[in-house]
């Protein structure tokens, strides 16, 4: 039996090429966790980011026993394996600044969802911490979308989307000026406090705290493999664990341990279905690829392909290109 423990983007996709597989996940739905910005800011309802499984092993893997071949889960079941394939995703990797844990809001699950679109409605005042494309997708989204709100965007590198084309960070500053975005570059947060920030330019009100940056493996991958990096399992590029036989990994929480895998849905699904399909008995070599990196704010696309900056139509069109397998990945079964 090949077991696939954690059912997203990775884990679903590995799931479709193999339905004679068990997958196991702590929840019984799938969430469209790119859409948790556009439910955060009213544009989407939950139906449209929380898709219920067919199949699924409903349970919380605490450990993998990689010597019997037996997966642990928090109610003590122990399920026997083959093969595994770990997509655990990603965790944010919240700053240890001081407050962070008391005050400032995550967006990883529905639950942060929820609790993110309630409070928007209720506070005037919002500060992001991370000037990333959550970050920016967030202040803008917000900006565009819901009306009477402060909101300021903490950036502590002088340039809004730093893994992009300085194209995209110029244009993301532009937006974000227009709609009225506080933005603060070249700034670090200090310290969280219950109604503000406290940064290296002075103290910023803010009723609403909402870290959008930093992202690692789940920390559970330290308990599977020895050799770990930023908690992501390293895996070879046939996507096999580089310690334990018979073990995958794919989606956020795996990655090389030369040159590290991107973080994104695309990725996650092709990994996904390189896992199974590896698992089953092909030698693939897997070569990460993500075909655009498009940012939205309101009704305006642009980003980079490749190295190239696009906007406009042709930014739209490659983003819903570079969703279009994912966004089929829940329709399972
Ligand atoms: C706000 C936000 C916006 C984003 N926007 C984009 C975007 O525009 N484009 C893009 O490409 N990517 C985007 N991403 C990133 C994208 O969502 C991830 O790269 C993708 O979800 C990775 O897929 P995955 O399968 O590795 O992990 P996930 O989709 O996170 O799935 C991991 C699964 O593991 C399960 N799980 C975790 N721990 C356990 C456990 N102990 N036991 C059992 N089950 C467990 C979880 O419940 C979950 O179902 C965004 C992410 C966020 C948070």
């Amino acid at each position: 039996m090949i077991v696939i423990v954690g059912g997203g983007f990775a884990g679903i996709s590995a799931y479709n090429q193999n339905k004679n597989s068990l997958l196991i996940d702590k929840k019984d739905y799938f969430l469209l966790t790119p859409w948790i910005i556009d439910f955060a800011c009213g544009l989407k309802n939950i139906d449209d980011i929380r898709v219920k499984y067919e199949k699924v092993l409903v349970g919380e893997v605490v450990k993998i026993d990689f010597n019997e071949r037996r997966i642990i889960l928090s109610n003590g079941q122990s399920i026997s394996y083959d093969k595994v394939i770990i997509s655990l995703g990603h965790q944010q990797n919240l700053p240890r600044l001081k407050g962070a844990k008391e005050y400032a809001h995550k967006i990883e699950n529905l639950q942060d969802a929820l609790e993110l679109k309630k409070r928007i409605q209720e506070v005037r005042d919002i500060v992001i911490i991370g000037g990333g494309a959550s970050g920016v997708e967030l202040a803008g989204n917000i900006a565009s979308n819901v009306t009477g709100k402060r909101i300021t965007l903490i950036q502590r590198r002088d340039r809004l989307l730093p893994t992009m084309t300085t194209a995209s960070s110029n244009t993301a500053k532009k937006i974000l000026t227009e709609l009225g975005v506080n933005l603060l570059l070249g700034v670090e947060a200090l310290e969280i406090k219950k109604n503000s920030v406290l940064t290296t330019h002075g103290e910023i009100k803010s009723e609403l705290t909402i870290f959008a940056g930093g992202l690692k493996g789940p920390v559970l991958i330290d308990a599977f493999q020895h050799k770990n990096k930023n908690h992501r399992l390293i895996v070879d590029e046939y996507l096999k664990s580089v310690e334990h036989k018979n073990v995958f990994g794919a989606g956020d929480c795996a990655t090389f341990e030369e040159i590290d895998i991107p973080m994104s849905a695309d990725v996650a699904v092709s990994s996904g279905r390189i896992s199974m399909k590896n698992a089953l008995g092909e030698e693939i070599k897997f070569k990460p690829k993500r075909i655009a990196t498009i940012i939205r704010i309101g009704d305006k696309f642009f980003g980079d392909f490749g190295e190239n900056y696009v906007e406009g139509n042709t930014a739209k069109l490659l983003r819903s290109m570079a969703y279009a397998e994912s966004l089929m990945i829940p329709k399972m079964g």
